[in-house]
């Protein structure tokens, strides 16, 4: 089956709000078999939306469209569709059901244009909206099927799991699926990554491996096209088995939404340990990571950020003899942080960082020059040197980045 989405919204074209949408829904018709061949957006403007309605059309055999559900008089996806039908619209019952009910408990008071909301095209399938009001539409007409979902991702994705999934899959079973995964890579480049695994992605058919490169990671996803999951699963586990023969030493996680940072976290709470930090050049950005995964507290209860000279020795008691001597851009001042840091936090890790983000040197290093040091109880702290490169941003992700590798390395190392 060919499918095409449609992301109808001036927003989007402005550049104001990125087609997210179109991602999830790729991705989703993908498992179950349906392959996408185009992704297109267009403004709130009838016309245009019905004129790229006859074009998709005669390439698609489902059109999925995203967007202009609301009750303002800019959402028109409906009213396009269906003109372009030749239907009319009528109230879903339990649509309107589910908004009277809403209004009551909220103690608002509805409008009538809520009650465009709850319209969908005569002869249809009502799409229920399980965390908003407006209802989804599902039609067929001369071979081409269109569902309308609504614009907010919080919306679209509910209702697409819960309601326009399970329709999809009975009204148009397919014989092959697409089984995915996602393994994810830090420490190596994409072109390193890419040449290691030339043979095996240059040979590839089914299942499928792309590359893709994230600010300091890589991604691979395997694609693998069979008749059930099962096999799907068997044919990307033997592919998976052959690319960590060559590049799992770089490998730390599974899927797309599980960063550094989280499998840190995860890493650090299976094995009952807490952590803490002190960040010169970072800036905190180390700890913000760490604060992004939900349920960090359980592991990480604070730390410092120790920009200056003075709050290193003022906060972590760090003796100014030893920033005379070595300076703060050095292995010495890196260990004494995080040493200092483990102790006065009373936890298991403790990572420093201190270095030059940049532009300009510091105590005559070049911008990148960064030492990462590592305090575990009960083992010798040490630093290590790293020269990374590119802007003050990336500089500074990247030591954030190393310092999650390095804590996910020794809390896994035993477990
Ligand atoms: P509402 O009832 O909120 O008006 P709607 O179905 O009319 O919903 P839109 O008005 O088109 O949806 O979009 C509402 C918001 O949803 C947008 O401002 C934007 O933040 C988000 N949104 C819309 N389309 C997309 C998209 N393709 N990808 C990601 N976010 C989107």
């Amino acid at each position: 089956m060919r499918a095409e989405i449609i992301a109808v919204g001036t927003e989007l074209l402005l550049g104001q709000v990125v087609n997210t949408n179109a991602t999830f829904l790729s991705e989703e018709l993908a498992s179950l078999g349906i392959e996408v061949y185009y992704h297109t957006v267009v403004g709130d403007n009838p016309q245009r939306l019905e004129a790229l309605l006859r074009t998709a059309q005669q390439r698609s055999e489902l059109i999925v469209m995203c967007g202009g559900l609301g009750p303002t008089g800019d959402d028109l996806t409906k009213d396009v569709v269906a003109a372009h039908l030749n239907k009319s619209l009528i109230q879903d019952e339990q649509g309107l059901k589910h908004l009277h009910e809403f209004f009551e408990f909220s103690k608002r008071k509805m409008t009538e244009n809520n009650l465009k909301q709850t319209l969908i095209i005569e002869g249809g399938y009502g799409i229920q909206n399980p965390t908003g009001l407006a209802v989804g539409s599902l039609i067929t007409q001369e071979n081409t099927t269109y569902l309308l979902l609504p614009g907010p991702p919080n919306e679209l994705k509910p209702m697409f799991l819960q309601n326009a999934r399970p329709l999809l899959i009975s009204l148009f079973p397919q014989s092959e699926q697409l089984v995915s995964r996602v393994l994810r890579f830090f420490g190596i480049g994409e072109s390193l990554l890419v040449t290691e695994l030339k043979e095996l992605i240059d040979g590839q058919t089914n299942p499928t491996i792309a590359p893709y490169a994230k600010p300091n990671e890589v991604t691979l996803r395997l694609t693998a096209n069979a008749p059930d999951e099962k096999t799907g699963e068997q044919l990307l586990d033997k592919v998976e088995e052959q690319i960590m023969a060559k590049v799992g030493a770089y490998f730390y996680g599974y899927g797309d939404e599980n960063s550094l940072a989280e499998v840190t976290v995860a890493a650090l709470k299976r094995n009952n340990k807490t952590i803490s930090a002190a960040e010169s050049l970072t800036g905190g950005l180390f700890q913000g990571m760490l604060a992004d995964v939900s349920g960090v507290a359980e592991v990480f209860k604070g730390g410092f950020v120790t920009y200056s000279s003075e709050t290193k020795e003022q906060f972590l008691k760090i003796d100014p003899q030893l920033i005379e001597e070595h300076g703060v851009v050095s292995e010495e001042c890196a260990i004494a942080m995080a040493e200092q840091t483990r102790k006065l936090a009373d936890v298991d890790f403790a990572v420093s960082f201190t270095g030059v983000a940049g532009p300009a040197e510091l105590e005559g290093q070049a911008p990148g020059t960064v030492w990462i040091g590592l305090a575990e109880r009960g083992e010798p702290t040490y630093a290590q040197l790293y020269h990374f490169n590119r802007d003050r941003t990336y500089i500074r992700h990247s030591a954030a980045m190393t310092g999650l590798s390095l804590v996910l390395k020794a809390v896994t190392k035993k477990s």
